[in-house]
């Protein structure tokens, strides 16, 4: 069973990828991009670990609101509300429970990220956060954790030859090709980070 403590490890491991991954994002985000990706992240993230270290909430679900809630209002960029928004609705689906099993965090999750989709009108393929989400929840399976991470960094690296059609990317068409997206390569950091909570 998964309790709120094991949230806020993979938020304050989350964090620290970040914070030690932020200049490569960052990177990733200036050819096809605004170079931002990493500080964004970075801003969102360590507001999230200080407000867990100020309040601790008790249960998963309000683990996950509240730092989805930071995000939203600390991030500028389109991953701001985009990650926001997978963290509120995850912890949502989760209700009130002290406690959850991993199949149905892993039944969360994947509520979050559908909203993720829906917010942002994107699918697999349009190299995006979502091509490495959406495998990782796939290999999740009841609670797979290893298999995610995985699935997670295999989405992200395939996103080098694809075209953007989505975000800010997609506004130079071809030559969006041949790049990783950096938002796909936070999202297997976040899911890595996931995986390290676990132990797996
Ligand atoms: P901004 O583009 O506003 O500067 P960031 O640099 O923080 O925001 O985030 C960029 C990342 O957000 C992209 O690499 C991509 O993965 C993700 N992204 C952008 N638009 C969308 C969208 N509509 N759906 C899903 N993900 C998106
Ligand atoms: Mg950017
Ligand atoms: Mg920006």
């Amino acid at each position: 069973m998964l309790d709120a403590d094991f949230f806020r490890r993979w938020l304050t491991v989350a964090a620290a990828a970040v914070d030690r991954e932020a200049d490569r994002l960052t990177e990733l985000d200036s050819p096809i991009g605004d170079a931002d990706h990493g500080s964004n992240l970075q801003r969102g993230f360590n507001a999230v670990r200080a407000t867990l270290d100020k309040d601790a909430p008790d249960t998963p679900g309000a683990v996950l609101t509240l730092a989805g809630r930071q995000l939203i209002s600390t991030v500028g960029g389109a991953s701001g509300p985009l990650y926001g928004t997978l963290l509120r609705r995850t912890g949502k689906a989760l209700g009130e429970a002290a406690e959850v099993s991993e199949a149905d965090f892993a039944q969360a999750l994947k509520a979050g990220v559908d909203a993720v989709a829906a917010l942002g009108g994107a699918a697999p393929g349009d190299k995006t956060m979502l091509d490495a989400l959406v495998p990782a929840v796939e290999a999740l399976g009841d609670g797979d954790f290893a298999a995610a991470r995985s699935a997670a960094e295999h989405g992200a690296e395939a996103t080098i030859p694809l075209q953007a059609r989505k975000g800010r990317a997609s506004y130079l068409g071809e030559r969006s090709i041949g790049h990783q997206d950096p938002g796909a390569t936070s999202s297997a950091l976040l899911i890595a980070a996931l995986a390290e909570a676990a132990g797996a």
